[in-house]
């Protein structure tokens, strides 16, 4: 029902603001951390015309596990396995190098499901408008130039068997 979605919806938004509470973006104006999540969420909504529920729960978590100290059991008790499987997918190893991350990330892309995707780039989307914006602190035009070709790689990729 309404209700149970709002609640729903209301519990994540809580959850990842206290997971994200003590994080900021890289914006010399240093945003709180949990205006990304949110507004991926919101890029799903308005602009991507997403009503799965599940979807939009795991925009609202989905840095959380890589970026705070949550854990997908965390996750799975408090918003079920339907949403934790789409963290998970779009959870990077961190035992990894950087570079080595991003590679993957590709590589994993066009095998993802619908639900990774339209968070993977609704994420993708966010950081490169935010980095039109306002480069980070020590960003050179060439950095943010190598993100942008990346995520359009990452675009393709996710692309390749899903039509979005
Ligand atoms: P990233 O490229 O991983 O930083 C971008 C990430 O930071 C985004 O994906 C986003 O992730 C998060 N983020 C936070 N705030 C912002 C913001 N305001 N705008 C955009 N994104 C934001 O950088 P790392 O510091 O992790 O460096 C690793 C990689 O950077 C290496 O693989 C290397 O290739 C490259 N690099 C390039 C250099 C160069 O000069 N060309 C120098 C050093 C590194 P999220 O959605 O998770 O918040
Ligand atoms: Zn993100």
């Amino acid at each position: 029902s309404a209700d149970d979605i709002l609640r729903v919806i209301i519990k994540c938004i809580n959850f990842a603001a206290i997971k994200h509470k003590n994080q900021r973006r890289k914006d010399p104006e240093q945003t709180p951390y949990i205006n990304h999540p949110i507004g991926v969420a919101k890029i799903l909504t308005e602009e991507g015309n997403v009503q799965d529920v599940n979807i939009i729960q795991a925009a609202l978590l989905h840095d959380t596990v890589e970026d705070t100290e949550t854990s997908f059991e965390e996750i799975e008790d408090e918003f079920g396995s339907t949403v934790c499987q789409i963290v998970k997918e779009v959870t990077d190893d961190k035992t990894l190098p950087k570079a080595e991350r991003k590679r993957l990330q590709i590589e994993h892309a066009p095998a993802s499901s619908p639900g990774a995707k339209l968070v993977k780039l609704a994420d993708k989307l966010y950081n490169l408008r935010d980095l039109e914006r306002v480069p980070p602190q020590g960003w050179s035009a060439e950095r943010v130039q190598e993100y942008f070709n990346w995520a359009q790689k990452l675009l393709m990729a996710s692309e390749a068997q899903t039509k979005i």
